[in-house]
Order: structure tokens, then sequence, then C-alpha cells
């Protein structure tokens, strides 16, 4: 990483981007070097790892841990690459999912355009569109009794009026999952534009369903699908995440990627965790089997959840003041359930996370003595 922009000083404008020397593997590869013959007098960091480290963060880590990441966080991008099935210059990565979008917001979203954002669902994209002062188009989703699909009609009138199009399947909070044909219709009819938007497709539950629209990246050039590792993966601390698409949207978003934002030590654990998806496999297994469960026993009390392919329910306990007073009454058991506000459609609901067999035999007990 060099200490200075790369482009003359001055006000950061939309062509100024931060470059950085190449890593230690780069270096070595280029100069004929091993890596351990690399020394950094480009970065002032300390030379040495402080000594309180506990053993497990002292390493070996490749850059120590009193150097700066890999920039290009080769080695994350290349586990990545491989659970994917895509070309390493298909990813990008991020400080979770959430940087990925923040990454789309600051790219594909100038003052004055617009997201269109179908609701209810995850509640970052209004966020991020709207710090950008860009505007956001709300699309109602249809109704629990359709399973809360996209209103296709709805999105193909707003699509000329808008930079980026924000999906989330399986969708937070409904957890349900949008059927491929319903998500393909978005993205081609967004291609078709004279200047199409670019569809985000958020894949942070992809684990718990299945579907992808990775494969459709090839014919899409204006598709990205985000993953992370803070679900199925079980790595919500580590924050790591990415998105995958078309070069030139990789591109797009490699100009406003900060070059250090995921620690060496979260970058080993994520790459590591990627070369070996048999726990992510079984942790949903498992999640899916005790979401049923826990569907079944919360139904015994009245409590209905929809129809969920996630590790989450959301259920409807009636008006806003009902769900606020169950809400409160879960607290004072020290349970936290996920709450919507008076504005929100989903106000009446609680979303309720999926957790282990006692964990959830502890929420059902507070449940059944509200
Ligand atoms: N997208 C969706 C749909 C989510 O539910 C979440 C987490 N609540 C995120 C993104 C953020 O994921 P990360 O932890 O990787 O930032």
């Amino acid at each position: 990483m060099s200490d200075g922009p790369a482009a003359s000083p001055g006000a950061p404008g939309p062509s100024q981007v931060y470059t950085w020397e190449p890593s230690n593997a780069a270096i070595a590869a280029r100069y004929g070097l091993r890596p351990t013959d690399i020394l950094r007098f480009d970065t002032n960091t300390s030379p040495v790892a402080p000594d309180f480290l506990p053993a497990t963060l002292r390493g070996p880590f490749d850059p120590s841990l009193n150097e700066y990441p890999d920039s290009s966080y080769a080695e994350l991008t290349g586990a990545a690459s491989a659970y994917f099935g895509v070309h390493a210059s298909e990813v990008v990565v991020g400080a979770g999912a959430d940087e990925v979008l923040d990454l789309v917001a600051k790219a594909f979203l100038p003052a004055g355009s617009a997201g269109l954002v179908p609701v209810p669902t995850y509640a970052m994209y209004g966020v991020l569109t709207t710090q950008r002062a860009a505007r956001v188009v709300p699309v109602p989703r249809l109704g629990a009794g359709q399973g809360f699909a996209l209103d296709l009609a709805a999105i193909a009138v707003r699509l000329p009026d808008v930079a980026v199009v924000w999906l989330c399947s399986p969708n937070n909070p409904t957890g349900a999952e949008d059927t491929e044909a319903d998500l393909e219709a978005v993205i081609s009819a967004a291609s078709e534009l004279p200047q199409p938007p670019l569809v985000v497709v958020d894949e942070a539950y992809f684990e718990f369903s299945g579907g992808t629209v990775i494969p459709l990246r090839e014919r899409y050039p204006n598709l990205l699908a985000v993953r992370t590792m803070s679900k199925a993966f079980a790595l919500s601390g580590v924050r790591v995440g990415f998105g995958i698409g078309a070069r030139s949207v990789i591109e797009r978003l490699e100009r406003v990627r900060p070059p250090g934002s995921i620690s060496t030590v979260s970058a080993r654990i994520a790459a590591q965790a990627l070369a070996a998806p048999d726990y992510a496999r079984a942790n949903v297994a498992a999640l899916s089997q005790e979401r049923e469960w826990l569907a079944g026993r919360l139904g015994e009390v009245g409590w209905m959840p929809a129809p969920s392919v996630t590790n989450f329910l959301l259920m409807r306990i009636g008006d806003h003041e009902a769900a606020e007073r169950a809400a409160d009454h879960l607290l004072h058991t020290g349970i936290v359930p996920r709450t919507f506000g008076p504005a929100n459609p989903l106000r009446g609901h609680l979303r309720l996370t999926v957790r282990s067999r006692p964990e959830n035999e502890r929420l059902l007990e507070a449940v059944r003595r509200l």
C-alpha cells in the first residue's frame, strides 16, 4: 500500500483512484525472490507484531500482523473464486456484504440518481441510496398470500428511472426466495434499456436455498450477486463479503474499494472457511431442520410464521402495539426480537432468528408466558 493517493493532490475527483504497492507475493514473483525476503520500507508500519497477542493471533500470518494486509486480497479472492466457480477478476471483496453494498452505492448511484427498492427488504439499500443523495423508488412486493413475490409489472414501469435495482433473494425480512424466472425477468428487462441499471441480487442467505444468479453474469453485464461469510459460514464478526459479476462491474467497484478494510486475520479465516465449505453445509442443514421445528412450536402457541427458506422467521403478531408489547415481554426475559417501526409495512410483525435447540426452547418458554 502506498501512503498517498496516486493521482495529483487536491479535492478528490471521480478519476482519482488510490493505488498501492504490490503484495509481498507479487513482488517476490516479479523479481525472482522468496516472499520471506521482502521487507516493507514503503508502509510506515512497525517492524514486529506485539508479543501480547495470543498464540493463535501471532501467526504465522502472511503478511505478519505488524504489516498491512495484501491490498489485492489475492488469497481470499482466490478461495472465493474457487467457491463461487468464477474467475478471480469477477470477484470484489469487502468488509462484510454491507461494504460491498456501499461500494455499489458509491460507484453506481451519483447524486440525483435513483435506486429501486422492492419493499419490505433489507434496510441498508434505502440507507445507502439516500446517503449518496440519490432517491429511493420503493416498489411494494406482493402480499404474504403471494409469498411476498416481486411485482414485476410495477418494477418494469420504474426501471427506466433508476441507476440501481436492489434485489434480495432469499429476502430479509420475509424469508422467501424469488423465483429464478422473476429475477431473470428484472435483470433482462433492465439490460434492454438504453442505460441499463445495475441489478444487485443480495444473496446473503444463498446457502440456505441454493438459488443463485451467478451463472447469469455471463449473459448480463449489468448484474452483481452479493454474498457473505456472516450467515451460513457463521462468521459475522469476521466481516467478509463479496460481489460477483462481470469484469466491467467489478472494475468499477474496485475503483472505490478501500485498500485495507478487511484485516489480515479476517481474510485468512474467511479463505480457510471457503476452502472447507462442509461446515457451512452442515450448519445450513441443521438450522433448516431447526427452523421447521421452531416454526411448528410457534404455530402451536398461535404465532404463525411465514414460510421461510432462511435462518429466520417472520410472523404477524397483531397491530403495531401488540407487536411492541410482545417484544417488550421478550426483552424482559433477555430475548431480543427484531421489531419494525410504526411506519414500516411490517409493523405488527416480529422477526426471530433460528438459534440452537436450548436457546429456541428458552424463546418458546417466554412466548408461552405472554
Ligand atoms: N444483506 C442482507 C440481506 C442481510 O440480511 C445482511 C445481514 N443482516 C447483510 C447483507 C449484511 O451482511 P454482512 O454481515 O456480510 O455485512
